[in-house]
């Protein structure tokens, strides 16, 4: 079987040299496999994300010298998709309407005493909506509250058992363990999608076959692979690559904006010279 690999960014900005390695990554896999190469924008958030950021992520990457095979995929024309998806959960019973803001998790939990947080540093949300009677949530839901739709972590490993994994490069077989995440959001409030949702949907939807990206979502993968066995989707194989960091020592973000690869072409450097500072020469 020939090799998918796909590039994901999220037009939140211009492209650093992060995202260049990251794409250069993926690009070359595919390329040097004789596979396709796929280009993805992750744009759901509409607060964050801009129009005018996808159209300078596809012109840096060209000038870069990377093409890529198909159409891209631009996640905000496919709510329809992860609302069906989120609607076929929701009659299996695992995901439920929660009806809280930050604030009042914020102060649940801290009336606890305790506030464990998931690896992704998201404070682990306390089940407050998970036994809301069903005439609660639809008189809720009648009367215009705003809700997210949250897994229900128990119910879902209910149906996979715990032995899920997934094969990463350089890790092997990696045993998922997706109950430290808790009940995440699946669908967010303003949209009907969320990270989690759309990445592993999209995944499945465009055939990848390798995932290639960043280590900081090694540990997410697990919630990825739980979705998969969920939704009966295809599990790809995953190499999560190590993350460039600035002259600060810390991983590349979009304060470092004398890393971004327009502004280094700006100051004149060539494809070649930038291909190089991202560490792919
Ligand atoms: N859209 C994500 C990001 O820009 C990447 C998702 C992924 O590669 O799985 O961080």
């Amino acid at each position: 079987m020939s090799i998918v690999t796909r590039f994901a960014p999220s037009p939140t900005g211009y492209l650093h040299l992060g995202h260049a390695f990251a794409a250069l990554t993926a690009w070359r896999r595919a390329r040097a496999a004789g596979g396709r190469f796929l280009l993805r924008i992750e744009d759901i958030d509409p607060a964050r994300c801009r129009a005018e950021y996808a159209a300078a992520i596809l012109e840096d990457l060209a000038w870069l010298g990377i093409d890529w095979d198909g159409p891209v995929r631009v996640q905000s024309a496919h709510l329809a998709e992860y609302r069906a998806a989120l609607d076929g959960l929701a009659a299996r019973g695992l995901v439920y309407p929660c009806f809280c803001t930050r604030a009042a998790i914020a102060r649940e939990v801290a009336a606890a005493g305790a506030a464990p947080h998931g690896p992704d540093g998201a404070v682990l949300y306390p089940g407050t909506c998970r036994g809301l009677g069903a005439e609660e949530r639809a008189e809720r839901i009648a009367a215009g509250a705003a809700y997210a739709l949250r897994l229900d972590m128990g119910r879902a490993l209910a149906e996979t058992g715990d032995g899920l994994w997934f094969e990463a490069e350089g890790h092997g077989a990696v045993a998922c363990r997706p109950a430290r995440f808790g009940d995440v959001v699946l669908g967010r409030k303003d949209v009907p999608a969320s990270y989690h949702l759309c990445v592993t949907h999209d995944d499945a939807a465009q055939g990848v076959t390798l995932v290639t990206r960043g280590e900081d979502l090694l540990a997410a993968t697990d919630l990825h692979r739980l979705l998969q066995a969920l939704m009966g989707w295809p599990a790809p194989s995953y190499a999560h690559h190590r993350l460039l960091a600035g002259a600060d020592g810390r991983r590349l973000a979009k304060r470092d904006g004398a890393m971004g690869v327009r502004a280094l072409r700006e100051a004149g450097l060539s494809a070649a010279a930038v291909r190089a500072r991202a560490g792919c020469a």
